[in-house]
């Protein structure tokens, strides 16, 4: 005996089908070959690697200790009114954001022993040393010597120009 008509049914069925398998061949064809897990894949930036390690505790101390440093460095010995006020709040803020609350707690009982001295670059400096001296006292750490030479060994101005203008100064205002 032969197979029975086709219904209307079956044909729709048939029809479904037919356009699953071809959206799968179209996927199939999109789909990047696989490759072994074992393949590391290329960094797409410089400093990739890096970046997609964890930041620890210890990065961020040592950025922030170069920026207060790099910032007393280029601190004008003669500071204006505005500028006073800025090194004065960007130790506020980072007593207040330090983004590791502990240090942010331990810095801030260090400023209230030693207040900022935001009057003069060689003020500016000292004063970063010192406090800097003070974490390094609690977590055993080696002092630095804070004598202007020795600072400015350690944390020279920035060296940067642009069409031959020192472009990394503090501004003047
Ligand atoms: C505001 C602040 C509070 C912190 N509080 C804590 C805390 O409570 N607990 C904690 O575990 N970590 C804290 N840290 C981090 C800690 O101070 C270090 O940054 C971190 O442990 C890495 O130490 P390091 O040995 O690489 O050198 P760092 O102390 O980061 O110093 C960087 C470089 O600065 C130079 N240097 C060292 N001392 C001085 C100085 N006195 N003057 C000038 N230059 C100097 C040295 O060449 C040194 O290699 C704090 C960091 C900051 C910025």
């Amino acid at each position: 005996m032969g197979a029975p008509p086709a219904t209307p049914l079956d044909h729709l069925v048939a029809a479904a089908r037919g356009a699953a398998d071809a959206a799968g061949a179209w996927l199939a064809g999109l789909r990047p070959p696989l490759r072994k897990a074992t393949t590391p894949a290329t960094p797409s930036f410089p400093g990739a690697a890096k970046a997609a390690a964890r930041v620890t505790r210890e990065d961020v101390g040592r950025a922030t200790w170069t920026l207060l440093h790099s910032v007393a460095a280029a601190y004008p010995e003669r500071p204006s009114r505005a500028q006073r006020r800025a090194a004065a709040a960007l130790v506020d803020s980072l007593a207040a954001l330090y983004p590791c609350a502990e240090c942010a707690d331990h810095f801030r009982e260090h400023v209230k022993h030693r207040p900022v001295d935001a009057s003069s670059g060689a003020g500016l400096r000292t004063w970063a040393c010192e406090v800097h001296n003070d974490v390094n006292d609690a977590l055993a750490k080696p002092r630095h010597p804070c004598a202007p030479p020795a600072l400015a060994r350690r944390w020279p101005a920035l060296e940067c120009e642009v069409d031959g203008r020192v472009a990394c100064a503090v501004h003047r205002k």
